[in-house]
């Protein structure tokens, strides 16, 4: 059950999740210690995970805290990184092999062989989750999406595009820390469709309610995995809470 927002589209401030057989109220965006998984659909059903993990809401809020140094922005970005990879990909398949343990053979499960990935960063911050992405999973291929947006029209316009050459044979996931508009994620997303990948995915760390929707009424055959849900835009186009701009705390630039 959740609440509808003003718009009709399902506001996600208050989800009631199921936990420990109770059913409780979660205010989540400041993500209070509920440790389970749950979806989220927006008025056109498109599909938003919200990756509410303890140990991600813990190390989230010491990157919003405006004293963490970027040396500690980047450590916790990459661990928080490794656990949303960890979700995304909890429903690839799997085959079984028979292995020898030192005790005996089993017939025992590995990933299947055909579910090739490329993991694309938009660019900057994309790189702060790519990093840590592919510590765990070391063999992926990767591509790039640079954007910046246009100051008079406010049209994001690429200057950088290099995905692998058999990204039509691989499941995209596609990285970017922060939706704030959606305005980057969605152009990026309908130019990497146009590279036919299997599958798109879209990653990000925190979303804003505006920037869901957009990418969601854009995208709605794009599942959306985001560690938590602020409240608004400012009117600079910041997530409010937030943390600031992720390419100037990661990259230590302001
Ligand atoms: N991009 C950021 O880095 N931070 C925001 O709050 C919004 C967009």
């Amino acid at each position: 059950m959740v609440e509808k927002g003003l718009t009709g589209w399902i506001r996600p401030k208050v989800v009631v999740v199921v936990n420990n057989n109770s059913t409780k109220k979660s205010p989540l965006y400041f993500g209070e210690g509920i440790a389970i998984t749950h979806f989220i659909y927006s008025k056109n059903m498109a599909k938003v995970t919200l990756i509410d993990h303890p140990l991600i809401q813990h190390k989230l809020t010491l990157m919003r805290k405006v004293e963490t140094s970027t040396a500690k922005f980047r450590v916790l970005l990459k661990e928080i990184s490794l656990l949303l990879a960890y979700e995304v990909t909890r429903d690839f398949p799997l085959k079984y092999e028979v292995i020898k343990t030192p005790l005996a053979p089993m017939n025992a499960p590995v990933l299947a062989p055909e579910k090739k990935l490329v993991l694309v960063s938009i660019m900057r911050a994309g790189q702060g989750i790519l990093d840590g992405m592919l510590e765990l999973m070391p063999s992926v291929r990767v591509g790039h999406v640079g954007l910046y947006r246009d100051p008079k029209t406010l049209i994001p316009v690429e200057y950088y595009f290099k995905v692998p050459d058999d990204v039509d044979k691989r499941d995209m996931l596609v990285v970017d820390p922060m939706l704030a508009t959606g305005n980057s994620a969605v152009a990026a997303v309908e130019r990497l469709k146009s590279t036919n990948p299997i599958s798109i995915r879209f990653v990000c760390l925190l979303a804003a309610p505006e920037g869901i929707e957009h990418f969601c009424a854009v995208h709605p055959d794009v599942p959306l995995y985001t560690a938590a849900i602020d409240d608004h835009l400012d009117e600079h186009g910041y997530i409010i809470p937030g943390l600031g701009d992720a390419g100037d705390r990661l990259f230590g630039t302001k």
